[in-house]
């Protein structure tokens, strides 16, 4: 979890996004992805860098287990926009809050038809 609050601080007050993937229910690896809308409201990862991590991750014999993104000044609960872009119902979606920069929050949900479910992920990276 360090490396993706990491991010989180160095992106701040930017949405910092990117991509975990693992094996067997546990996260072996974090790829740190361009937030190409550079806002602190919202994200997206760049779509060529984001093809190449699904490549890497396949090469890898490993699963994309979530996608990750911050909120700098809102908790770690999915927003509107999380829920209306929520493309891939089969990752979880893990949400870093710096809304206490000194305490950060994160939280694990899926979201599949609007309806948003919390869920648990373990994290050793
Ligand atoms: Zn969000």
């Amino acid at each position: 979890m360090s490396r993706v609050i990491e991010h989180a601080r160095r992106e701040y007050p930017l949405e910092s996004c990117g991509l975990l993937a693992g094996k067997n229910g546990k996260i072996i690896k974090v790829y740190s992805l361009e937030n190409t809308e550079k806002s602190s409201s919202s994200y997206l990862m760049a779509p060529e860098e984001q093809l190449k991590v699904f490549r890497e991750v396949e090469e890898a014999g490993l699963e994309l287990s979530a996608i990750y993104h911050s909120h700098p000044h809102s908790p770690a609960f999915p927003s509107q926009r999380d829920v209306d872009y929520a493309f891939y119902p089969d990752s979880l979606i893990l949400i870093i809050s710096l809304m206490d920069p000194k305490a950060p929050q994160a939280g694990v949900f899926q979201i599949e038809n609007g309806k948003i479910e919390q869920k648990g992920l373990k994290i050793t990276v």
